[in-house]
């Protein structure tokens, strides 16, 4: 008697869900998916692509202020936000007609709606009864909101993604990711931006000499920063503008507030409780290092476990998890040097091990800094710098940490995450030939130890 009618059930069309069901079918699983939004989850929708577009568009405003040193006369510009919005939605719809495309391709069954958890084998969608042998939950997270007098006039990242009109100010309150991305585009589309954190200095976590070059450079750029400060209130007064009451008794004027100050995941009214799925207090799914949960047949990735909410984690998982059911594989995930970047203006990429934390857990380290105007700034009169570090392990010579502030630092740190997961040595650094001129050279021609 076949007791179920899939092998396995994944819950959403997001990196995770996506990567696992289509894999997951590829090796034989008659698998089926079941989204209630556009497929492609937070990374399509309202995360990396539309942040990424926003982000080249913010761009453009340096491309056209460093013309003139090169020559150029550009004229009169203006800036149209319902143009990048229309052009970005249709991108976006774009993604979700390819996402689609691939799970049908890949035989997996597309069940839309949004599913709740009937039994460890048993998921509903609206009259709809599915039983699969397995389910894997890929059900993502969403911006979370503190409750505080006027938490209703205030935004979230997802709403800003289909904000119709560009208020002339915004006050955006967080230090993460998400805050300090968003104030950078905003600020690149000539919003005036007041970012508020609540420590002394955003992007903890990060390597701190990094996160001091980061706001001193958004500082001169002309986005205000002000740290130690918390919000109690928001207030709208008739004529639409808003007043942010801090701690300290001031008041900032604006017209918009946006919160980013952190994503939790999506696994509430799912049926998970009831199931006796383990999860932390914020809703984060607890697995093993098989992610599986708590239930033997239930399984989860990406953002629903709050690890590292990575758009490449989510995908890496999603592998892993189809291989190691339908392939005959017994792969664990490693969280080690996953490079990130925060598309800011300029960007910070880092790989590996932070000076701090490298101190900590190191008996002697070696760091190298560097500091300079790119080759672009010298022509264009820009001051900004870029500052770029290797942080290495004096015990046996590996690069266990590498950082940059500075344009297109993604695209350049991700080479050098490919040598730190090789474990390359600062000798093997040192005897790459760099490329002239570029900026990327630096990393292979820093000599000077600047301290240990
Ligand atoms: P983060 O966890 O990165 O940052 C949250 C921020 O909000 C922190 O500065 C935190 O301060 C602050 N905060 C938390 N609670 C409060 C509160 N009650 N009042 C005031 N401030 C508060 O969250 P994000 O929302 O920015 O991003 C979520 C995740 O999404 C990221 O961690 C990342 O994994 C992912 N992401 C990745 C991107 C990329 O790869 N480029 C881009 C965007 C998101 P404190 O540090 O003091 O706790």
């Amino acid at each position: 008697m076949a007791a179920f009618d899939h092998d396995l059930i994944v819950l959403g069309g997001g990196s995770a869900g996506v990567r696992c069901a289509r894999m997951s079918a590829s090796l034989g699983a008659k698998v089926a998916l079941v989204e209630g939004g556009p497929m492609g989850g937070t990374c399509v929708n309202v995360g990396c692509v539309p942040k990424k577009l926003f982000s080249i568009g913010a761009h453009v405003r340096d491309d056209l202020e460093d013309a003139a040193g090169f020559g150029w006369s550009v004229g009169a510009t203006a800036f149209d936000w319902p143009t990048l919005l229309r052009n970005k939605d249709a991108e976006i719809a774009r993604l979700n007609r390819i996402y689609e495309g691939i799970l049908e391709r890949s035989g997996v069954t597309t069940v839309r709606g949004w599913a709740t958890l009937a039994g460890p084998h048993t998921v509903r969608v609206g009259d709809q009864k599915l039983r699969g042998e397995r389910i894997v939950l890929c059900t993502g997270g969403r911006p979370w909101l503190p409750s505080f007098p006027g938490s209703e006039h205030v935004m979230v990242s997802d709403d800003l993604f289909a904000l119709p009109a560009l208020p002339e100010r915004m006050v955006v309150v967080g230090g993460g990711y998400i805050a300090v991305e968003l104030a950078s585009i905003l600020h690149g589309f000539g919003v005036h931006v007041e970012l508020l954190y609540r420590g002394s200095l955003f992007l903890r976590g990060f390597d701190e000499e990094c996160r001091r070059h980061l706001a001193d450079a958004m500082r001169a750029r002309g986005v205000t920063l002000h740290f130690d400060t918390q919000p109690q209130a928001v207030e709208k007064d008739a004529s639409g503008t808003y007043r942010v009451r801090l701690a300290d008794g001031r008041a900032l004027e604006t017209d918009a507030v946006l919160y980013a100050v952190g994503r939790r995941p999506n696994t509430r009214g799912i049926g998970l409780e009831a199931l006796g799925v383990n999860m932390n207090e914020h809703g984060a799914v607890h697995v093993d290092d098989t992610f599986r949960t708590s239930v033997p047949s239930i399984y989860a990735l990406g953002d629903a476990l709050d690890r590292l909410n990575l758009t490449p984690v989510a995908l890496a998982e999603g592998t892993i998890l189809a291989h190691n059911l339908f392939g005959g594989a017994a792969r664990r995930m490693s969280y080690d040097n996953v490079a990130t970047t925060l598309f800011s203006t300029p960007n910070l990429a880092t790989v590996g091990l932070t000076e701090e934390a490298a101190r900590q857990s190191r008996p002697r380290i070696r760091v190298y800094t560097s500091s300079f105007r790119p080759m672009k700034n010298t022509l264009s009169g820009r001051q900004e710098r870029i500052l770029m570090k290797l942080v290495v392990d004096d015990a046996d010579d590996r690069v266990i940490g590498a950082h940059m502030v500075g344009p297109e630092a993604g695209e350049l740190i991700q080479g050098v995450a490919i040598a730190m997961t090789c474990g390359a040595t600062k000798a093997q650094f040192d005897a790459t030939l760099g490329i002239h001129p570029t900026a990327a050279e630096e990393f292979v021609t820093m000599r000077t130890l600047t301290r240990t």
